[in-house]
């Protein structure tokens, strides 16, 4: 075989042990992947295998040269499975390679393999996701399957959508790849699975095999800054409107004084905004700026997810994900994929290669960079950005006294200069940390009624008008219950204002006791609560009152001696004015005085 400038190869010749074998060429261009097609080497390989997987990372894909050069594969590999992807950059032996085509052997001896794949173009994503995972769960069996590697032209679709239609059928099958990218943002993204070349489309391979063990970890080093801000208007998943009600550009105006000149895009990567999905924080940079000060961002939002401006110190960057790259060296892997996003190419610039030629030491380890990266498991299968995915995966099992790992003579470090800035995004982050919490704090003393601990009236009434709201449109009926300590002045009268309050708290302990799910209690005046229930009628909160009053009753007042107090009870009606719903309560609880005290009175 010749190997010469233009055409690289690295290959890995395992021990007894390995069973699985990945091996890596690096190409001009796809033409020259004729090479090996009669390379004696590979087709012993293939001949021994169960499956071979021949995955192209490309710059550039041409149906016209990939579609019978994929011909030409079959012949000399038959039953191959054969991906590609169009990248924004390859990655070979763990290291940026700059337009060039780099293809992965990976010859499985026991594994087997399904490709799948199916035209996808916007509007489709979430049927044709729902159809991949149906058809993989069919051909091979959700529980089976160990990994699932998906490739997709996400630059024009939403990438999010179809992993959420994939989601129902495949259990907890981890699932890993990448949105295909473009040189130059040309837009010029393929994916082309077997004979086929999409310009809309997805692929899937699924990973199925007794002895294959993949492990997935994936890492993203931007950490949140700002305080929360909520999405408050999008035009679409991947366009925000509004955060907070202001325009979303403008925020990055107001805080970061980044404007609408040629380098937004370099200073968005500095500063994407950070949501939490599940238990994960995860990226969204803003690709551009629409009317109207919109940001596209790229990949999916939804209204009222709460985003935060995010800082990535390069330092963190490179440094922190050692400890995932050590975790898969001691998984032993005998192949190693690489999914990076874009973001971190164009952001760490030379320094990217210290983040990812430390696989290299472990297996061999290519792949490509990203417009958005997929990863994860059952729910939170989602498209990422900005992050690295590093997918290792082994047949066999693992050395029984795991060897220790090599020591990486390239570990990462960073100026003098990338340790202050990291130390001051850090001060910021706690400061608004800080803040934020002093923030909650405020918020509750200011809904808090300070005697009794009990909400107070503006929360009531907050909770009030809240529920009115679902009342009025038909959604949801509440109840009220207003009560009125009897002969409370008498209590002052008689053993002092203390032995009062002391009445009072013990009334809201006892009320608090009642509170939570469906129930608020309130102080609404003086020795007057408010009992606010979600989802009752009348008669559900007459019951609820009749059982305080007769806590209250048997309540031990201390010095104060009995307490007792008088209800009054009523329902919403629906479209009636919050005015009316007051006055029946109020009635309801003076008939209950009259009445003679210690009561409950229903209005119906
Ligand atoms: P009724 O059975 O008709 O309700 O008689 P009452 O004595 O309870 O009614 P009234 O409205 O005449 O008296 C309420 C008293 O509650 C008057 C006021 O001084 C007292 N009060 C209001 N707020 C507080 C408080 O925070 N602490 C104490 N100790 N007393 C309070
Ligand atoms: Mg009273
Ligand atoms: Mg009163």
């Amino acid at each position: 075989m010749h190997i010469g400038r233009e055409f690289h190869k690295t290959v890995r010749f395992g021990g007894g042990l390995v069973i699985m074998f990945q091996t890596l060429f690096n190409f001009a261009g796809m033409e020259q992947f004729g090479a090996c097609l009669k390379d004696p080497e590979l087709l012993a390989h293939a001949r021994r295998s169960r499956s071979v997987l021949i995955q192209f990372f490309a710059s550039a894909l041409d149906p016209a040269v990939s579609e019978p050069l994929h011909a030409e594969i079959c012949r000399s590999f038959p039953g191959a499975i054969v991906t590609g992807i169009t990248t924004s950059g390859e990655i070979y032996e763990g290291q940026f390679v700059f337009h060039r085509t780099v293809v992965v052997f990976s010859f499985f001896e026991t594994s087997e393999l399904h490709l799948l794949s199916e035209p996808c173009r916007k509007g489709e994503e979430a049927e044709v996701g729902r159809r991949l995972g149906l058809a993989i769960a069919e051909r091979v069996g959700s529980s089976s399957v160990k990994g699932l590697l998906l490739y997709a032209t996400s630059q024009r679709m939403d990438g999010a959508e179809l992993l959420g239609g994939m989601r129902g059928s495949l259990g907890s099958v981890p699932v890993f790849g990448a949105g295909a990218a473009s040189y130059d943002n040309n837009g010029a993204s393929w994916v082309m699975a077997g004979g086929k070349t999409y310009w809309d489309g997805a692929a899937v391979v699924a990973f199925s095999g007794d002895e294959l063990e993949i492990k997935v970890r994936d890492y993203m080093g931007w950490e949140p800054l700002s305080r929360k801000m909520t999405v408050t208007e999008i035009g679409d998943p991947k366009w925000i409107k509004t955060l907070d009600g202001v325009p979303a550009a403008e925020v990055y105006e107001k805080y970061l004084g980044i404007r609408n000149d040629e380098n937004f895009f370099q200073h968005m990567l500095e500063f994407p905004l950070i949501l939490q999905r599940g238990d994960k924080l995860v990226a969204r940079v803003p690709v551009s700026r629409g009317e109207n000060d919109s940001l596209h961002v790229a990949a999916d939002v939804r209204v009222g997810e709460q985003v935060r401006l995010g800082y990535g110190t390069p330092h963190h960057i490179m440094i922190a994900p050692e400890d995932i790259r050590n975790d898969l060296g001691g998984f032993e892997p005998q192949g190693i994929m690489l999914f990076s996003c874009y973001c971190r190419q164009v952001y760490l610039q030379e320094a990217v290669n210290l983040e990812t030629k430390a696989f290299q030491q472990f297996a061999p380890a290519a792949g490509m960079y990203t417009y958005g990266e997929f990863y994860g498991q059952g729910e939170e299968v989602q498209m990422h950005n900005a992050s690295l995915v590093a997918v290792a995966m082994r047949e066999g099992r693992q050395t029984e006294s795991s060897a220790a790992l090599p020591e990486s003579s390239d570990r990462p470090t960073g100026t003098k200069q990338m340790e202050m800035t990291s130390r001051l995004a850090k001060f910021v982050g706690v400061v608004v940390g800080e803040l934020e919490q002093a923030n909650r704090e405020m918020q509750q003393l200011m809904q808090t009624d300070r005697l009794t601990g009990l909400h107070n009236r503006g929360k009531m009434e907050d909770l009030l008008s809240g529920a009115m709201q679902r009342a009025e449109s038909g959604e949801e009926a509440f109840a009220l219950i207003l009560l009125d300590l009897d002969r409370f002045k008498d209590i002052n009268d008689t053993h002092g204002h203390l032995s009062g309050d002391a009445v009072l708290r013990r009334t809201a302990q006892l009320l608090q006791g009642h509170a939570g799910g469906t129930v608020a209690a309130g102080r609404w005046g003086g020795e007057e609560f408010l009992i606010l229930i979600r989802a009752a009628d009348a008669q559900q909160a007459g019951r609820l009152a009749e059982q305080i009053r007769a806590e209250l009753e048997q309540t031990d007042f201390q010095e104060a001696g009995t307490v007792t107090a008088s209800f009054g009870v009523t329902a919403s009606a629906a479209g009636e004015p919050v005015r009316q719903l007051f006055k029946r309560v109020d009635d309801a609880l003076y008939a209950a005085k009259r009445g003679g005290r210690n009561r409950v009175v229903v209005a119906e």
